[in-house]
């Protein structure tokens, strides 16, 4: 299962609207199950709250062989409304009428509810209904002016639930949000009827203890805490175990304001999280000396350039129709002494942590871009480079201006450099990034969105941005060959993405049976262990001489 799957709602129906197919997201959202879907006319979701008007414009589009897009709010089993963001795509037969429609929906009613809801959301956390981290700095804020006045002790803890985001991965946000509630619920019935709780973010919670003289005392709550939390949350039909990184601070001791107080229980849990998890730690001043270790990588990977420790490698990109390598994706490695190659996945956030991805990703651009540019001139005329671009270096005020000097300085035209950006960057601030994008391929740039499906961007949304490519995750071709709810999604990605005009690139290729599949599902372009793993630029010049990966010929069309 991947993101793209549990986030979507899929259906298709037949021409008179019967159910022919739904996944497993459709059936969870809709509370119906497949048995009880499949067989019936889609009508009988209906809230009733649409006018016939609305609804008669809908059928009357796709009859007419055109794509429909907007809200439904329809009935669960059991009465209570749900909303969608719906975008329906007729399959038309050889005479362009319409013999079935795709149906695929995005559930948006939390985003409604939360309309009505805005007021008080502004001071309690939207999923758990408990305060959120503004109440709780004020609240925190307020405890030290009183705790001063009375002479009192404090004790400030900050709790993360450990290896959350694998749960909330693998078993869907769904289910994930229903455990922080849970969790949100545990903990009150844990505290004392003065004590606070907030949750500050994601799976973080902090908890105030006023007037609390004893770590003992603290320490009793946290095994009373932990024990609670043993036993599994029973929630859809999984049975899950939640363990928790307890940081704990006092007041007057480690801090005397608020600001002070939290950061330095923070520091407090990311310890005892490093020191294997499932721990409590209280703050103790030494602990700044491990942050410090975490700068002395940040320094080290802000010599990595000068020293020359950064390498690209190289991946080709092949056009599934014709074997041709068409291009190929320039990958970072930091060749440190006496630790070898070290994964991109492991620096790069600490890069966009510190701004580092900057002179970094300025540094790859030129390298990728020369190179390039020695490969057109060694015959391979035709060849794009592309380029993983992160958000902070997208956001630059002078990206474009920098962007352009690269290209002249290294003499390569815009059109032979793709840049990759994720789903996360168009999730955000979306006029000036569609502004940009805009200019950027007004000047020939190529732009691609990589990692399609781990995000939460639908494809109708997509069609706002002028990008030319899309690259389906590697996570999800993964189950191509042998998943079917999986098949039926990157089809239809693959045709919606189409439909947009847009190129399909799928990574991750490594079996032949994934490339059959794509192949046979008009998927541009693959790219793959398959074909070749990344490798250095000397390597990279002996694939291009072999110039094509013909494979199942008789497959193309
Ligand atoms: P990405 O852009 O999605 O790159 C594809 C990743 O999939 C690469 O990992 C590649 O080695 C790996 N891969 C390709 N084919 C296969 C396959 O068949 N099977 C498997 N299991 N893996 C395959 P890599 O090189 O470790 O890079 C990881 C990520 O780091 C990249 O994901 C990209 O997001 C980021 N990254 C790499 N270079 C740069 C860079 O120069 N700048 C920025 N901002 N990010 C970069
Ligand atoms: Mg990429
Ligand atoms: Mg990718």
């Amino acid at each position: 299962m991947n993101a793209l799957d549990q986030s979507l709602l899929v259906a298709i129906v037949n021409r008179d609207g019967v159910f022919h197919y739904v996944n497993s997201k459709f059936c969870e959202v809709s509370h119906y199950g497949k048995g009880e879907l499949l067989g019936q006319n889609q009508s009988f979701l209906d809230s009733g709250c649409h006018s016939k008007s609305y609804l008669k414009e809908m059928w009357r589009m796709i009859q007419t062989g055109k794509v429909w897009k907007g809200e439904l709010r329809n009935r669960r089993k059991g009465g209570t409304f749900y909303w969608v963001d719906t975008t329906i795509t007729p399959f038309l037969n050889g005479n362009n009428k319409p013999y079935q429609y795709l149906i695929i929906q995005i559930d948006i009613t939390k985003g409604k509810a939360a309309e009505e809801r805005a007021r008080y959301l502004a001071h309690h956390d939207s999923l758990t209904g408990i305060p959120n981290r503004t109440k709780f700095n004020d609240f925190l804020t307020h405890a030290v002016v009183e705790a001063e006045k009375n002479q009192q002790t404090m004790a400030i803890l900050v709790l993360d639930l450990d290896r959350f985001k694998m749960t909330n991965d693998s078993l869907g946000h769904r289910i994930g949000d229903q455990l922080l509630e849970e969790v949100a619920g545990r903990l009150r019935t844990c505290l004392r009827g003065r004590d606070f709780v907030a949750r500050m973010g994601g799976d973080e919670f902090a908890i105030l203890l006023p007037d609390i003289s004893k770590d003992n005392d603290v320490v009793l709550l946290i095994q009373r805490i932990f024990d609670s939390l043993k036993q599994p949350f029973q929630i859809a039909s999984q049975k899950i175990v939640v363990k928790g990184s307890f940081g704990i601070c006092n007041y007057p001791k480690d801090g005397e304001d608020a600001e002070t107080l939290l950061r330095n229980a923070e520091i407090a849990m990311n310890d005892a999280k490093q020191k294997g998890k499932g721990r409590f730690n209280f703050y103790v001043p030494e602990l700044h000396k491990i942050l410090h270790q975490t700068l002395k990588i940040e320094s080290a990977l802000s010599h990595a350039i000068e020293l020359e420790e950064l390498k690209l490698h190289y991946q080709p990109l092949i056009n599934l129709r014709t074997g041709e390598i068409i291009g190929l994706e320039a990958l970072l490695r930091w060749e440190r002494p006496n630790e070898g190659l070290i994964s991109p996945v492991h620096f790069i956030p600490v890069a966009e942590e510190t701004g580092l991805i900057l002179p970094i990703g300025e540094w790859v651009l030129r390298t990728a871009c020369e190179q390039n540019r020695a490969w057109h001139e060694m015959g391979h005329g035709s060849l794009t480079i592309s380029v993983n671009v992160s958000s902070l270096q997208f956001e630059q005020d002078d990206f474009i201006e920098r962007l352009d000097r690269v290209t002249n300085a290294t003499g390569l035209s815009a059109q032979y450099l793709k840049l990759e950006m994720t789903e996360s960057l168009f999730l955000k601030n979306t006029e000036k990034i569609i502004e940009r994008l805009n200019h950027l391929k007004a000047l020939g740039y190529k732009l691609s969105i990589d990692d399609f499906g781990t995000g939460y961007s639908s494809l109708s949304y997509l069609k706002r941005f002028p990008i030319d490519s899309l690259k389906i995750d590697r996570s999800f071709v993964n189950n191509i060959a042998n998943d079917a709810d999986d098949a039926v999604i990157a089809k239809t990605i693959i045709s919606l993405a189409h439909n947009l005009r847009l190129i399909v690139v799928a990574e991750g290729i490594e079996s032949e049976e994934q490339l059959v599949f794509l192949q046979e599902h008009q998927c541009d372009v693959g790219q793959g262990y398959l074909f070749s793993r990344p490798v250095p630029s000397e390597n990279a010049g002996t694939l291009l001489a072999k110039k094509s990966y013909r494979r199942k010929e008789k497959k193309h069309r």
